[in-house]
């Protein structure tokens, strides 16, 4: 397959770009890299990265540190699965494993929060293992050169991918290899409008030579999107509001908000006030006043829709403070880890 990965692999060499986690072969780095940019964009993770790097050097350094300073580290950059599991899998190693990262690919994969593709990326890069990493980047320029149309998010597809990927890694610097894959993915072959006249592969790519490149690589399921419809609830009483931390299994575990209600479509305000749970909020805060009621806003999540708006309440009552509910002096607000539609409201209001 050298006609395939030779050209890549120079292309890689000359154009790569200079990231801080391509000098390291440190398996945590590495892990926290490939963490950070699952979902992201290489310069807002990069900022990610670079503070994460700093503030917890080590595994045993992220191991230390209480969840609540690693979700305010993480504030901003979504799916914050991934950082609660980031956490946990550092104080497993910590405590399972003598601070010392596992180093074959079954014991990487069986980590919390570890995936086959970044178990493959951990062991290349780290550990010089032949596992392909096979990303959205790599099903693209593969599905493109070689012409599999079989859909990318089938069983089927991810079969013949990965297979055909295991096969180009063979005899190949493994580490670099797939570093190379991803990066002529994200750079060259890009999503929409890729250069494929300067592409060291157009002679041979069956999607460039077909008019295909928008064709490929096929999917079978577009992601269904759900609406929810965020109602909150900002109690504000002289210096100080109210927030609470959300527990349940659901977007944005253990980040804290303001007290919301949800609803399942738009409510009208009058109707919002007979809510059981808005009572609840204001009750326990005593006599209120509604201050000001926000535009609705939409905050798009992968699967998920947000609708939200902010009812700003004035308390005139001391007799505040449901039991979930914390009480926070407003400069101390930003000390909490919030989702990033909360974050841009507190800097505004607050
Ligand atoms: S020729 Fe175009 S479509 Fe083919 S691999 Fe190169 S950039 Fe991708």
């Amino acid at each position: 397959m050298d006609f395939f990965c030779t050209p890549i692999h120079t292309w890689y060499s000359l154009n790569k770009r200079d990231l801080p986690w391509r000098t390291t072969r440190d398996p945590y780095l590495i892990w926290l890299s490939e963490i950070i940019m699952q979902q992201t964009r290489i310069d807002q993770g990069l900022d990610y990265y670079n503070r994460f790097a700093l503030e917890f050097p080590t595994v045993s350094d992220l191991a230390s540190a209480s969840e609540d300073q690693v979700l305010k580290l993480w504030q901003g950059l979504g799916y914050y699965s991934r950082a609660r599991n980031l956490h946990f899998t550092a104080k497993y190693i910590q405590q399972q494993c003598h601070g010392i990262f596992p180093n074959d690919y079954k014991s990487i994969l069986s980590l919390k929060g570890i995936g086959e593709y970044t178990a493959a990326a951990i062991a290349s890069i780290s550990f010089n293992l032949e596992y392909p990493a096979v990303d959205g980047n790599v099903y693209r320029v593969l599905s493109r050169y070689f012409g599999i149309s079989t859909p990318i998010d089938s069983g089927a597809g991810k079969k013949t991918f990965y297979e055909l990927a295991k096969e180009l890694i063979k005899g190949n610097n493994p580490g670099m290899h797939n570093q190379a894959l991803m990066e002529f993915g994200a750079l060259q072959c890009t999503p929409k409008n890729p250069d494929c006249n300067s592409c060291p592969l157009n002679k041979q790519c069956y999607a460039f030579l077909n008019k295909k490149i928008n064709e490929l690589p096929a999917k079978q399921n577009k992601t269904k999107q759900r609406d929810r419809y965020f109602n909150y609830i900002v109690l504000l009483k002289e210096n100080q509001t109210w927030l609470q931390k959300r527990t349940a299994n659901d977007i944005w575990k253990n980040l804290y908000e303001f007290p919301v209600v949800e609803t399942s479509e738009k409510t009208e305000i009058e109707n919002l006030v007979k809510e059981p749970l808005f009572s609840e909020i204001t009750d326990a805060a005593g006599n209120l006043q509604i201050e000001n009621i926000s535009d609705w806003k939409i905050h798009i999540l992968s699967h998920q829709r947000i609708h939200y708006r902010f009812i700003q309440i004035r308390l005139t009552a001391e007799n505040v403070g449901a039991a979930n509910l914390v009480r926070v002096n407003k400069e101390d607000i930003f000390n909490f880890a919030v989702p990033r539609l909360l974050e841009s409201y507190m800097n505004q209001h607050l």
